[in-house]
């Protein structure tokens, strides 16, 4: 039976870590802070606005939220986003994506200050991933994964490293950040022939899909590290990844649950880039 990377309580400790530097900011004057902008009032974005509120406060982190219109034209957009640009007692900037159609992504990510850039908008930010260049702000998601390679000690040095997913958001940027600790990189996607034997080959199997369930125990060599970014519902309706648990987890060394895996430790990584940010 595989060992679980326990996201929850990897979670819980970079936590503690937050705080204490939050705490040794304040002590100097400096309150670590978040800028958040909302355009709209879609229930995930005020259910995940809430979760961050939650854990700001937990943390020490101040957290300001501008909230804007819907229908608010790109101009007064990027003016509150200047706002935000310009205040040097904001540290960190998140925009929740998406955007209404208007306010084109492609646009506005270029209009974000690359140093408030916590969640890796800006494409200097992701420049910086491709380059190797660890100063900037890494994607959240990719960076939780590294996060739990690090903290479980999992040596990555020359290990084949299958990574199925080539999104920009999650895929590509994870396939750098594992070049960048040595890795031998495979990236697979929806046009890979022989899926299956080409993951069964991996000694780190990394599964960024969308689709529940997907990677069988066909997909993976025993003793096999599988990590699972996927958010999906089955077909009862629950939160699963898109490895099969209930199977892989009997054949794998260790593996990360869905809930409870990577997405519980990407809040802590964005809020520790406020910190880094702030620093
Ligand atoms: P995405 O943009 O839809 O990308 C999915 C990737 O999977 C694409 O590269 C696609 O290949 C590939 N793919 C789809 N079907 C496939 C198949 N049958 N065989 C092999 N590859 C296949 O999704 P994403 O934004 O990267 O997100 C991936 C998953 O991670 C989702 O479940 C999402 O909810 C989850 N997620 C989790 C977090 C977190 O914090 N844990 C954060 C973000 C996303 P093509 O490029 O060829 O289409």
């Amino acid at each position: 039976m595989a060992k679980l990377l326990n996201g929850k309580e990897l979670a819980k400790i970079i936590y503690t870590e937050i705080k204490d530097e939050s705490d040794f900011l304040k002590a100097r004057n400096t309150v670590p802070t978040l800028g958040i902008i909302r355009v709209g009032n879609k229930e995930d974005d005020i259910a995940y606005e809430r979760g961050i509120l939650r854990n700001c406060e937990k943390v020490g982190i101040k957290c300001i939220v501008t909230e804007l219109e819907d229908n608010i034209s790109f101009e007064n957009f990027v003016k509150a986003l200047n706002v935000l640009n310009n205040d040097s007692k904001i540290h960190g900037i998140l925009i929740f994506r998406p955007l209404p159609k208007h306010l084109s992504e492609n646009k506005v990510k270029h209009l974000i200050s690359p140093e408030k850039d916590i969640d890796c908008m800006n494409p200097l930010n992701l420049a910086k991933v491709f380059e190797g260049d660890l100063t900037g702000f890494a994607p959240c998601t990719p960076k939780a994964v590294m996060e739990m390679i690090k903290r479980y000690k999992i040596d990555l040095v020359g290990k084949k490293t299958v990574v199925i997913g080539r999104s920009m958001v999650v895929g590509k940027p994870l396939a750098m950040l594992l070049l960048k600790e040595n890795a031998t990189i495979t990236i697979c996607h929806s046009k890979t022939t022989n899926l299956s034997e080409v993951s069964k080959d991996a000694d780190v199997l990394v599964a960024a899909i969308g689709k529940a369930k997907f990677v069988t125990e066909e997909f993976v060599k025993p003793g096999a590290i599988v990590i699972d970014v996927g958010i999906n519902i089955d077909d009862e309706g629950k939160l699963c990844g898109d490895v099969d648990f209930e199977y892989v987890s009997k054949i794998a060394s260790f593996i990360t649950p869905v809930p409870g895996g990577v997405g519980s430790v990407t809040t802590a990584v964005l809020l520790n880039h406020v910190i880094k940010a702030a620093k």
